[in-house]
Parts: structure tokens; C-alpha cells; sequence
């Protein structure tokens, strides 16, 4: 089909959308007019006015307008329990009973931080703030601290938070570091520019799987690769794993057996409250105890070099919320009596199956979509695949993705307007199934490329 015929179908499905949506539209009028852009967070805004949600019954949200769709997007990874985990509403219920806004500490977060530190081994120490954002600030701030050094490497599409958002270059509002920029799953890249500025990098941070950039998996050679350069260089390894911890019980880092030296958690680790971690290795965490230890040099070190450093200063980890009681008995129950690791391996192996089914539908019926992703995060992307680096995903028609994100709405099943997609225990076998059948049947009668 011609560019003008699918512009045509999108203002056409854009119109259908909005006019059984009288509700939200309304809603949407009165935010602009005290929330710029008519909302809070940025990633929920879709063209030309989101639904407004009123509340989920098990898997299904439910909209100002009566409609019902399946929640295959999950919070974008932070809902996996789903919307009505037992043990955690249970948690809740008691912590708040007992009070919730205490600004003392508790038993809670000592027996969430042994839970972190007991399933990820890399993590030796953790410390907790209230959301992944402000976990990976921490964490690059105490990399920096530690080595003494100012470079931070990052990959070009990474993101790890609005403040530390990397396209083509770094956000202009991100945290002023003194940033690297490489090129995810390209060793050749990575080796010349880490060469380049090897002696400045105080941190490299990665998503082991980019996320927002499209559930693009860093290959296995690429990600170790960069592990022996930041060892032959003494340069702390950030993973971000705010969101693919989930891959895996002992998140993706427990999968591709590589180990960071500092980890990043959040999204569902709070039991769906607001929540986020850092963590990892107790010499460069112990900027943060009252005695900081000398960083502990890698291969490259001599003895004489290990002795010659000094310690570091103390820091301080401040956040009025970091330890509240709620988040952290909620992420108590998560861990202790959801998150099992058959029940992490089985909404995994469920994500594989779903991907491959839509791949071979997309395929079978010439639409060009691709879905990249791992396990139960995957992203629909806008051109034939693989999409295997940043430049294969912009080479995408994004108009393909929003006739489909339109359409699955249609149909009632709700993904991620960018086509991304993170199932949560709750999405049953039946809802997948069903969500096969609606893109088959939307495939079947999609206009060709
Ligand atoms: N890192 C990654 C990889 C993320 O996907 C996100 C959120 N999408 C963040 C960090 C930031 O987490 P939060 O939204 O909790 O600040």
C-alpha cells in the first residue's frame, strides 16, 4: 500500500478511537489545562488523547468510557505481579495498620535488602530509593566517587531514566556527567571507543536488554566483551536492570552469566509501589558507610598501585521515602512468596512463545512488523526484522506499529503505543491466545506493504 492509503486508514482508526471515548476525551480537556500536555508522565500520552483508566479487575483495565482491554503492557515491566497479588495486598494491608510514614528505620528494608542481596549474587550491598531513575544516579555518582574519575560510558539509545536518556546524543536535561557515547551490540565500536577514552571512564552503564529502545538483547559476546574491557581498565560495570531483572530469577545477569559490579533494580521489585535499588560491590557501596574502603583494583593492578590508594569520602544517601514501609514490605511479599523462580521461568517462557507466534503471523501475512524482545518483554517494531541495534529499530515505519496499536485497542488489548508489550503472572494462556487470534485476524485483512 502506498504511504497516502495507510495515512488514510490511521485518521480513520484515529477517528473511531475518539469518538466511542467521550469520557476520556473530556478528562483530557480539563488536564491540559493544569498538567502541560494534559499528563504526568510522558509515555502515556498517545495521539490524539489517551484513555483514562478508572481500574483494573484481575488482568483487564477498565476506562472512563466502560471499555475493557487486556493489560499485556504491565506498567511498561513495573506491573509483573499484576493488578491483585494476595500476598502483597495482605503486606500492605498491614503494614498499614501498623503505619506508614515513619521516619525511623524498620525491620523491613533489612529483610528486603537480605532478599536483593541473597537473589543477586553480584549485589553485596544495596541501598534503596524510590524509583530506577534516581537508582542509576546514585549508582554512577558512586562509581565516579570511588575511581576519582568523571567519564561515564553509556550506549547511544540507552535509557536509563528522563535524566539519563541517551539517543544520538545525551538528553539536554540530563545529569551534566561527562558522557561517552558508544554503539550498543557493535564490538568493533565498543573497542574504539572505549579505547579512546579508557583512563577517564569512571563507570560503563548498560541495559543488558535496551528496553525503551525496543527489547533489543545485547548479545552475549558483545555484553562480555564489554565486561573484559571494563576489567582490563578498572572501570565499574553499571548493569541497568531496573527493568530486565525480570528475566530471569537472578535477573538477565543470572542468564548470560556475566557479573556487573554494581546492579540497578526497581519497576516491579516494589510489589507495584514506587520503588527502585542500587547495589553491588561492598568496596564501591562502602561510599555510603560512615568508612569508606579503598577501591579493590582489578587484573591490571599491582599491589603497590592498590596500597597507593587512598579512600574515598563518605557519602550521603538521602530520600524521605527510600525505606517507606510500604514499598518495602510489598517488595518483601514479592520476592518472598510471588516472584518463585518457576513462576519468573514460566511468564518468560511464555513471552518466547508469544513472540514467536506474532512473528510468524506478521510473516505468514506480509505486515511489515518484527517483535524483538526477550522472555516476556517485546516490542512490535515497524519494519520486516530482525531489528538487532538502535539503527535497525529507527529504520522502522512507525505508522505500522500505531495501526496496530489501534487496532489491538479495538479489538481489546492494550499494549504500549511505541508497540511495546511486558506480561505480567496474571495474563492467562486464554488472553494470549485470544491475543494471537485478534492479530491474525488483523493481519489477515491489513493492507500490504
Ligand atoms: N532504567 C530503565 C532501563 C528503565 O526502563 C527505567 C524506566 N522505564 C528507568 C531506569 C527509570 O525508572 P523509573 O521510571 O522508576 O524512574
Amino acid at each position: 500500500m502506498v504511504g497516502g492509503g495507510i495515512d488514510d486508514l490511521l485518521a480513520a482508526t484515529r477517528e473511531r478511537y475518539a469518538a466511542v471515548r467521550p469520557a476520556s476525551r473530556a478528562l483530557h480537556d480539563r488536564a491540559t489545562r493544569v498538567l502541560p500536555g494534559g499528563h504526568t508522565r510522558t509515555v502515556l500520552h498517545f495521539d490524539p488523547f489517551p484513555f483514562r483508566v478508572t481500574h483494573a479487575e484481575g488482568p483487564w483495565l477498565v476506562d472512563a468510557d466502560g471499555h475493557r482491554y487486556a493489560d499485556l503492557l504491565g506498567n511498561y515491566t513495573a506491573g509483573l505481579l499484576g493488578h491483585a497479588p494476595d500476598a502483597v495486598r495482605a503486606a500492605v494491608t498491614e503494614t498499614l495498620a501498623r503505619g506508614w510514614s515513619v521516619g525511623a528505620t524498620q525491620a523491613h528494608e533489612v529483610e528486603l535488602a537480605e532478599l536483593v542481596t541473597a537473589r543477586f549474587p553480584s549485589i553485596a550491598r544495596v541501598r534503596f530509593t524510590n524509583s530506577g531513575t534516581e537508582a542509576n544516579v546514585y549508582a554512577i555518582a558512586a562509581a565516579l566517587h570511588a575511581t576519582g574519575r568523571r567519564g561515564v560510558l553509556a550506549m547511544r539509545g540507552g535509557y536509563h531514566g528522563g535524566v539519563l536518556t541517551f539517543g544520538d546524543a545525551p538528553s539536554p536535561i540530563n545529569v551534566p556527567h561527562e558522557y561517552h557515547l558508544t554503539d550498543f551490540n557493535d564490538a568493533r565500536a565498543l573497542d574504539a571507543d572505549f579505547a579512546a577514552v579508557a583512563p577517564r571512564l569512571g563507570c560503563a552503564i548498560v541495559e543488558p536488554l535496551l528496553g525503551s529502545a525496543g527489547c533489543i538483547p545485547g548479545t552475549p559476546e558483545y555484553l562480555g566483551r564489554l565486561r573484559e574491557l571494563c576489567d582490563a581498565h578498572d572501570v565499574p560495570l553499571i548493569f541497568d536492570e531496573v527493568m530486565t531483572s525480570r528475566l530471569g530469577p537472578a535477573g538477565l545477569q543470572g542468564e548470560l552469566g556475566i557479573t556487573p559490579d554494581l546492579t540497578t533494580l526497581g519497576k516491579y521489585l516494589g510489589g507495584g509501589f514506587s520503588f527502585g535499588a542500587f547495589g553491588g560491590r561492598e568496596d564501591i557501596m562502602s561510599v555510603f558507610s560512615p568508612r569508606p574502603v579503598p577501591l579493590s583494583l582489578g587484573s591490571m593492578a599491582s599491589r603497590a598501585q592498590r596500597a597507593a590508594r587512598p579512600a574515598p569520602s563518605p557519602l550521603a544517601h538521602a530520600g524521605t521515602f527510600n525505606n517507606n514501609p510500604v514499598s518495602m514490605s510489598a517488595g518483601v511479599a514479592a520476592l518472598r512468596h510471588v516472584l518463585t523462580p518457576e513462576a519468573v521461568r514460566a511468564v518468560n517462557a511464555r513471552g518466547d512463545g508469544l513472540r514467536e507466534a506474532l512473528n510468524a503471523i506478521f510473516a505468514e501475512h506480509r505486515v511489515p512488523l518484527w517483535t524483538a524482545g526477550r522472555g516476556s518483554m517485546m516490542n512490535v517494531h515497524g519494519s520486516p526484522g530482525p531489528v538487532r541495534t538502535v539503527a535497525d529499530a529507527a529504520r522502522g515505519d512507525d505508522r505500522w506499529k500505531e495501526l496496530y496499536f489501534f487496532a489491538m485497542l479495538e479489538r481489546g488489548y492494550y499494549l504500549a503505543r511505541r508497540g511495546f508489550i511486558a506480561l505480567s503472572l496474571e495474563v492467562t494462556d486464554e488472553i494470549l491466545d485470544g491475543f494471537v487470534a485478534a492479530t491474525r485476524d488483523w493481519a489477515a485483512s491489513a493492507p500490504t506493504a
